[in-house]
């Protein structure tokens, strides 16, 4: 039995390097610009950053994204060549922890153009940074209008400016007349700054022939995530997760399961007991609307989600899969991200970047 999760953890998770490479590549193809790049935040969204990064820089990516200095620290030592821009800009006096891991910071006020040019003057050097401005976001980065009044300035070459970027704000949903508006607004910054790359799509965006640059910057998708909801994935799935039957019982009408008793049998039923709950990472929330997959038949969540165990009633399943030491599959087999996330209450995002350290982690290429 092969597909048993290692004895000692309650649930495995495979990621799939083969997927996430092809996965880039494809969105490469889709995004019709010159690079594409990869954002790696929150550990390459739960699913290891010191695995994905160097997978994806086999592959021909070369330019990175994290969200944080210090997820920029793990990222330059699993990728000492690339380039990597962080995105949360840069805290007052972190110039020196840049400098010394090679990491660009994106900056998204005037004050960071100011400081980061400032720290550049006093080494002698231009080391590179991205410029942020807003299109619609109002969360980071200059005003169309003060992206526009500093094109020119001299500060933008002492601060090294090697890419011009600003962020989608509901690049997912069809036909949303904001995207166009930012689209168009940052063509106009774009005009303003000739002879520096420009990059606006994220993996929605990247579908997207108004979002065009000269970079892209796809995350969700590249770890399997939808990024065209309503249609169907074209993406491979890159996590899938697997826990294990402990037990199996037969319950009668009118018997309740788990915490609280918040589910009563409504006849006879057979319920199967999993070895993984919400401090493995897997959501509470997902309570009354949980699915996994048994011997390749969707079976519901009975009772609340507990801390190490799940409840799941297999009754529809076959009976020679719904046993003592059998895999269920919680994401897989069907059950993708941005379903998994449904039953949440959340997006698929949350439900990667919320993937715990306690499954045991296999990864394969
Ligand atoms: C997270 C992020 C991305 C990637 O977005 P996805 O929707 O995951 O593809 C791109 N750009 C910025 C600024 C981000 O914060």
């Amino acid at each position: 039995m092969t597909d048993l999760p290692p004895l000692g953890h309650g649930g495995r998770l495979t990621i799939d390097l083969a997927a996430l490479r092809a996965n880039w590549r494809r969105l490469s193809h889709e995004a019709q610009c010159p690079e594409t790049a990869a954002v790696i935040k929150a550990d390459a969204y739960g699913c290891g950053i010191a695995e994905a990064g160097p997978a994806l820089w086999r592959e021909g990516c070369w330019t990175f994204f994290v969200a944080h200095l210090s997820e920029g620290v793990r990222a330059r030592a699993a990728l000492p060549e690339a380039a990597i821009y962080v995105l949360n800009g840069f805290p007052p006096g972190s110039a020196p922890a840049y400098r010394e891991s090679d990491l660009r910071p994106v900056l998204g006020s005037i004050e960071e153009v100011a400081e980061w040019a400032a720290a550049n003057r006093a080494e002698g050097t231009t080391r590179p940074a991205a410029l942020h401005v807003d299109t619609g976001m109002n969360r980071l980065g200059l005003s169309v209008a003060e992206g526009l009044a500093l094109a020119g300035d001299p500060v933008v070459a002492q601060a090294g400016i090697d890419l011009l970027m600003s962020h989608l704000v509901s690049a997912e949903v069809e036909h949303d007349p904001l995207t166009d508006h930012q689209a168009a607004e940052f063509a106009r910054v774009r005009a303003a700054y000739p002879g520096i790359r420009a990059s606006l799509a994220n993996s929605s965006g990247d579908f997207l022939a108004s979002c065009r640059a000269d970079l892209a910057r796809p995350g969700y998708a590249l770890y399997g995530g939808n990024p065209r909801p309503g249609h169907d994935n074209p993406m491979r799935p890159v996590v899938r997760l697997e826990a294990t039957i402990l037990q199996v019982r037969e319950v009668a009408a009118g018997e309740t399961a788990g915490y609280n008793a918040r589910w009563t049998a409504s006849g006879p039923r057979r319920l199967a007991t999993l070895s993984l709950g919400y401090a493995d990472g897997f959501p509470r929330a997902s309570t009354g609307r949980g699915e996994a997959v048994v011997g390749g038949v969707r079976c519901p969540f009975v009772g609340n989600v507990s801390m190490d165990l799940i409840i799941l009633d297999v009754t529809g399943a076959p009976a020679e899969a719904a046993v003592r030491g059998a895999p269920a599959t919680l994401i897989g087999d069907g059950l993708d991200l941005d379903t998994v996330g449904r039953h949440a209450g959340t997006i698929g995002y949350e439900i990667l970047t919320g993937l715990g350290r306690r499954y045991a982690r296999v990864y394969r290429d």
